[in-house]
């Protein structure tokens, strides 16, 4: 159950954050949901209100900013006294091969992708220790089990938060705080639309014939819609889950088929 408990959502406005967010909000819990967009992020908890009647406060904040980061938390305390659960999630990093990628997209990716994570975890973690409960759940990607072609900077940045969750899960669990990480494959998303594009413009190919493709490479058939993370993370985040801590779980339809 997750009725009652004060849950973050970070890069929420759309996409596999939004199917998160709902699930929590059908779940009963109280929302702090942020993205970088704030009419976007304010329209996204106008509308979870309105259908499922839970409390939601958006935010407006880049993820790559440690001042925005921290104003996340910050809503979350004064809003509902804290945080119990923290589901990171962000925006995708910019793709291409290593000879595209500029110093520049480096920098970015590193703190889009790894210091975002670290702000946060940090700025949520005193009230998880005080109240000896907390849940940190990162989506990630399941580029950290099976690098994919043209997702450089996901397949080498990311890898650092399989590190994080390992770290965290040994040193927080004196504090009852379970620490994991949600490793999706492809979801129906903008982000994956956009993939599509890029491929077709290489392969001078349709974008429709590329997400057939995608979708033939996957052995359920089929890409996951956003709700269907968001069904994994509400178990994650729930009593149910108690005895979960320090792993990297995939959800993939089967596309990994790494053990
Ligand atoms: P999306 O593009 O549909 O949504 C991204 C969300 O991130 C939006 O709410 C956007 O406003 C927000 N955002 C972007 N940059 C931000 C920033 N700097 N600060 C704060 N918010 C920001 O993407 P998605 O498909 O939902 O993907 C979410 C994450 O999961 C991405 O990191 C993506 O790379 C990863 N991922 C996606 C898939 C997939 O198949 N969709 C698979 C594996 C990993």
């Amino acid at each position: 159950m997750v009725k009652g408990r004060v849950a973050v959502v970070t890069a929420a406005s759309r996409g596999i954050g939004r199917g998160v967010a709902e699930v929590l909000a059908r779940e009963g819990a109280r929302l702090v949901i942020a993205s970088r967009d704030g009419s976007s992020i304010s329209k996204a908890a106008q509308e979870i209100k309105a259908k499922y009647g839970a409390e939601v406060v958006p935010v407006a904040a880049d993820l790559t900013n440690r001042g925005d980061v921290r104003r996340i938390v910050e809503a979350a305390a004064n809003n509902f006294g804290g945080v119990d659960i923290l589901v990171y999630n962000t925006g995708p990093p910019k793709p291409g091969a290593f000879l595209e990628l500029s110093d520049e997209d480096w920098d970015y990716a590193v703190r889009l992708l790894l210091l975002s994570a670290v702000w946060i975890t940090k700025d949520s973690l005193p009230y998880m220790i005080k109240n000896k409960w907390g849940r940190l759940i990162y989506i990630t990607s399941m580029t950290l089990k099976r690098p994919l072609p043209n997702l450089t900077l996901s397949n080498v940045v990311r890898l650092s938060l399989a590190g994080l969750v390992k770290t965290l899960a040994v040193q927080l669990a004196p504090y009852n705080i379970l620490v994991n990480a949600v490793l999706q494959g492809y979801v129906e998303t903008e982000r994956v639309r956009g993939l599509a594009e890029d491929q077709a413009r290489r392969e001078g190919r349709s974008v429709e014939e590329v997400l057939r493709a995608m979708a033939r490479e996957i052995p359920l058939g089929r890409m996951a819609r956003p709700e269907e993370i968001g069904e994994l993370v509400a178990f994650l985040a729930s009593d149910k889950a108690s005895y979960i801590t320090g792993s990297l779980i995939g959800i993939d339809g089967g596309f990994t088929q790494c053990i």
